[in-house]
């Protein structure tokens, strides 16, 4: 890896000691996500303000050192680590959080975590709706660099539905800003979207404008059990045709639901282990959740096997333990997890259920599956022994296989997680080779010299091939 010497001396002079550190520790805790595979940087920066940014980039166009921006390294896509080594650009230091109660609206700096940001606009009695399960980690930078969503997907839509403005770097140094803090902005080129999603290869966001939404007065969790996968997702069908939306429909499979029992050491419904569930949740204000829980309950009585409803926040807990406990527990099926967040459309699920079922079959895996039936974006786990190599690499052509069958029944190949480098083998089958080429050319014209984050996307990476540092992240569940 070349080691970019005289740059790296030249920035320390520019920046200073406290913002650039060339030392071992740091290096090495810049050097992974949450894929745990491991490229030492040569130096990590730390801005302290938004301008420090700037001087990095300039210095780093003109030496043709490669950069990565880092929000919390959550990722598991391998997008944060820095494959060609270089710069990182950490973010965390960047968390200023203001909110305009009386627009609705928030202005957030690029490392301040999801979770305090839904924090500070509740406290104004205000909502931001999009809620990966990482958000007490997960920076803002990050959500937007990965378009991530959650559950609230079905109902309330993903990042890119709550951005505003945004502000920023090209690579060349220069700063930048997309749109301004109005609801409405139709004037040029929307590179506010190019960006959303772009997974810090087009630019560098140091802040937001994002759009709030009132917080909802009232919210009320059911949790329903079925026969098998096929009732549950048919049961979900029949409910969304009676235009009722759930701000949360989380559909866990039998393997999932047997992990969770495993861990909990309890059956979700007496004398029902292993049976598929659907947790619910709806909200809006206290007339809105009355009706649709009417609605909700007649029709759980006619499709569910059971089901439980929560008579209060405690209660609702209870019931998401369940869907808090199955992902961890799923390391007690393999010691590896191609955690897969496909999206399939909603005609197709029943379909995509009696796949995964024969899919299961053939390469004798456990692949529990669970996810968001609301939008179709499931979770799918395959999971293996990485030291059995018979083993891996039925994983590795049962991977190829899901993929290939998720294009086919018109789904996408990532809701949430973005390309990074775990899923760059998948690029080529879900676009076609005109679409590359014009992502190229985008690439191209934002970063001619293709310094931001480097070896992502466009070249295929078997990440699963790497060694995996054996290191604890504070979200690991074990
Ligand atoms: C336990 C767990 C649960 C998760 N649940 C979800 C979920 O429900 N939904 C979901 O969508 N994801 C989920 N994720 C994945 C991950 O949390 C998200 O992708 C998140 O958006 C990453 O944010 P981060 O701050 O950690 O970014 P990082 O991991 O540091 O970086 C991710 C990508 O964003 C780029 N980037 C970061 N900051 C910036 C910036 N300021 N400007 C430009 N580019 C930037 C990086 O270069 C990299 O390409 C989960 C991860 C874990 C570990």
């Amino acid at each position: 890896m070349p080691s970019f010497r005289s740059a790296t001396l030249q920035l320390k002079r520019r920046l200073g000691a406290r913002v650039v550190a060339t030392g071992d520790a740091a290096r090495f805790a810049a050097s992974f996500d949450s894929s745990k595979i491991s490229f030492l940087p040569a130096a990590v920066i730390k801005p302290r303000k938004e301008a420090d940014i700037g001087v990095a980039l300039a210095l780093a166009h003109q030496h043709r050192v490669p950069v990565t921006v880092r929000g919390r390294g959550t990722t598991l896509m391998g997008s944060a680590a820095p494959v060609r080594g270089g710069w990182v650009i950490d973010m965390l230091a960047l968390n200023r959080i203001r909110i305009d109660a009386e627009a609705g609206m928030a202005h957030v700096q690029c490392g301040a975590t999801v979770g305090n940001i839904q924090r500070a606009a509740a406290a104004s009695g205000w909502f931001y709706p999009p809620d990966p399960s990482s958000r007490e980690y997960c920076t803002i930078g990050g959500n937007i660099a990965c378009n991530a969503g959650g559950m609230h997907g079905g109902k309330y839509g993903v990042t890119r539905d709550y951005i505003i403005a945004l502000r920023g770097f090209l690579a060349s140094g220069e700063f930048v800003e997309w749109g301004t803090a109005t609801k409405k902005f139709s004037a040029g080129f929307n590179l506010r979207d190019l960006w959303i999603g772009s997974e810090g290869m087009l630019g560098v966001v140091t802040g937001a404008v994002l759009k709030l939404i009132p917080q909802p007065a009232a919210r009320w969790t059911l949790l329903t059990s079925y026969r098998d996968e096929a009732a549950a997702i048919r049961a979900a069908l029949a409910l969304f045709r009676q235009r009722v939306q759930p701000a949360i429909c989380e559909f866990l499979d039998r393997e999932s639901v047997l992990c969770a029992e495993r861990a909990t050491q309890t059956t979700v419904f007496p004398g029902q282990a292993g049976r598929p569930v659907i947790l619910l949740e709806f909200d809006g204000s206290a007339a809105d959740v009355r009706e649709q829980k009417a609605v909700a309950l007649a029709w759980a009585r006619k499709h569910a096997t059971a089901h439980r409803a929560a008579r209060n926040r405690a209660e609702a807990e209870k019931l998401w333990e369940v869907r808090r406990k199955c992902s961890g527990a799923m390391f007690e099926l393999g010691d590896a997890k191609l955690n897969e967040d496909i999206v399939i459309p909603m005609r197709n699920y029943v379909k995509f259920i009696r796949f995964l079922g024969g899919l299961r079959r053939r390469s004798g895996l456990h692949i529990p599956t669970f996810g968001h039936l609301a939008d179709g974006n499931l979770h799918v786990n395959i999971m293996y022994h990485r030291a059995d190599r018979a083993e891996s690499r039925v994983a590795e052509v049962t991977l190829g296989k899901l993929m290939d069958t998720v294009v086919r029944m018109d789904g996408a190949i990532s809701g949430e997680h973005g390309i990074g480098l775990a899923k760059t083998p998948f690029l080529r089958v879900q676009h076609r080779a005109a679409q590359v080429k014009a992502m190229r050319a985008v690439k191209q014209a934002l970063d001619p010299r293709g310094i931001l984050n480097p070896g992502k996307m466009f070249e295929p990476v078997r990440i699963w091939k790497f060694p995996k540092l054996a290191v604890h992240l504070p979200w690991d569940h074990k």
